[in-house]
């Protein structure tokens, strides 16, 4: 194997393969603040290089912040003489209570456990690489960090909050508690935090710098070379050889496995619980003796009649829109990487990232409901319950995330039978 080229101009170059078509593309390592991108299908193929003490440091904060937040109440109201506060773990609490332990597992897991274990394996890992012998556990949780992110929602609760003030700011006087400003403030750093992490530079610093085997070229996708690509750090090398790449051990595969069988399993189970999610009532209120189920389309009517058209909009598109033309989108794109004529494979591309990125959106009507739940718990006055639907919804977006993160973009590409030279790096701008 031969050690990383390097440029005229003295700049470190990688050869890295893009892991959304296979194109292996050169890139070159300046500290100037620029994202990589891929030629053939502008994926971003490397994060700038950031300064290393202030992702710990960041991270560090979001989690004191989120310690806080555990700790403090975070909505107050008051309604017929009646006071009430909720704290964070209350939204996941009266679920439990209401016999829904599945979907207080699930806004636990997402706003709470989920980024904590990121924050926290960020924060081991950099100590890690301070220390002179490298930490127990930080290759495992280096492997962890990009397989938690789409799974951590802590930016779609603090949305799905202020949807709710809107949603009951006529029925009761609201008060923001200290555990609303902290959380607010952890799932902005948190953001931050994701947004700087580097996973190939994370793993140069961790196990030292990639080896390139002799046949890997710029311009080629890996699979014409007999080469693989691993996904989480970017090693090429011999295909068939091992299983799990040699640099950082996780898994190897030329094309996800079952990938096309996979997505339509996860789809047609996501269509099946679209019945039960639109059909049970996703919340039921119940005000001086009368009981009244309210389904995700029934609520969005009465936010219709009240006159609220943004909340209308916003809970119509995160809970109907998003999650059906998610299934579309995806069963779209199924059929268009098996069909061998010339498609428009970066629409197809700007479509599958869309997809991906908007999934875990739709778990807004969820965090609403959980959050009206923890607070309207006032006996006879006022009580609202969670409903079958809200379960049968999150298996919705839970599924069709899954199936999104099964589908292989690579297939897409497969279809060009012939790469244009324009992707030799002699020929890029
Ligand atoms: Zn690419
Ligand atoms: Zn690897």
């Amino acid at each position: 194997m031969a050690d990383s080229p390097s440029s005229a101009h003295g700049d470190q170059a990688l050869l890295l393969p893009c892991h959304e078509c296979d194109l292996i593309c050169e890139v070159t390592i300046r500290h100037d603040g620029q994202w990589r991108y891929c030629p053939r299908c502008q994926h971003p193929l490397m994060r700038p290089a950031q300064d290393d003490q202030l992702t710990p440091a960041l991270a560090f904060t979001a989690l004191l912040l989120l310690t806080l937040s555990l700790l403090f109440p975070y909505l107050g109201f008051e309604k017929s003489g009646i006071e009430r506060a909720i704290s964070i773990t209350d939204a996941a609490q009266e679920l439990a209570v209401y016999h829904h332990p599945a979907l207080a597992v699930i806004v636990l897991a997402t706003i709470v456990v989920i980024p904590a274990l990121y924050l926290l394996s960020v924060c081991w890992i950099h100590m890690s690489l301070a220390s002179p012998r490298p930490l127990p556990g930080s290759l495992f949780l280096a492997r962890w960090l990009p397989r938690m992110q789409p799974w951590m929602m802590a930016d779609v609760f603090a949305i799905a909050a202020l949807v709710s003030l809107i949603k009951i700011i006529a029925m009761a006087h609201i008060q923001l508690l200290s555990a609303f400003w902290t959380f607010s403030g952890f799932a902005l750093i948190l953001l931050i935090t994701v947004t700087r992490m580097n996973t190939i530079g994370l793993w140069q610093r961790l196990l030292g710098d990639l080896q390139q085997p002799p046949q890997a070229r710029a311009g080629k996708t890996a699979q014409a070379l007999g080469l693989i690509g691993c996904e989480w750090c970017g090693q090429l090398q011999p295909l068939g050889q091992s299983h799990h790449c040699h640099h950082c051990h996780s898994p190897l595969h030329e094309r996800h496995p079952f990938s096309l069988q996979r997505v339509w399993a996860l789809l047609i189970t996501a269509i099946l619980c679209c019945i039960p999610a639109h059909l049970f009532p996703i919340m039921i209120t119940t005000s001086l003796g009368k009981t009244e189920p309210s389904t995700i389309i029934a609520g969005v009517m009465l936010f219709i009649r009240h006159g609220d058209w943004p909340i209308a909009v916003i809970i119509f598109t995160a809970s109907v829109l998003v999650p059906f033309g998610k299934i579309l989108a995806l069963s779209w794109l199924c059929v268009a990487s098996r069909q061998q004529q010339a498609l428009d494979m970066n629409s197809q591309m700007k479509l599958y990232r869309l997809t991906e990125w908007i999934g875990r959106w739709s778990m807004i009507d969820v965090f609403v409901v959980a959050i009206i739940v923890a607070l309207f718990q006032m006996g006879n006055i006022l009580t609202v319950m969670p409903g079958m639907g809200g379960v049968a919804f999150s298996a919705v977006v839970i599924f069709t995330m899954l199936a999104a993160h099964q589908f292989d973009p690579r297939l897409i590409w497969d279809q060009q039978q012939q790469l244009p030279p324009t992707l030799e790096p002699e020929h890029q701008p």
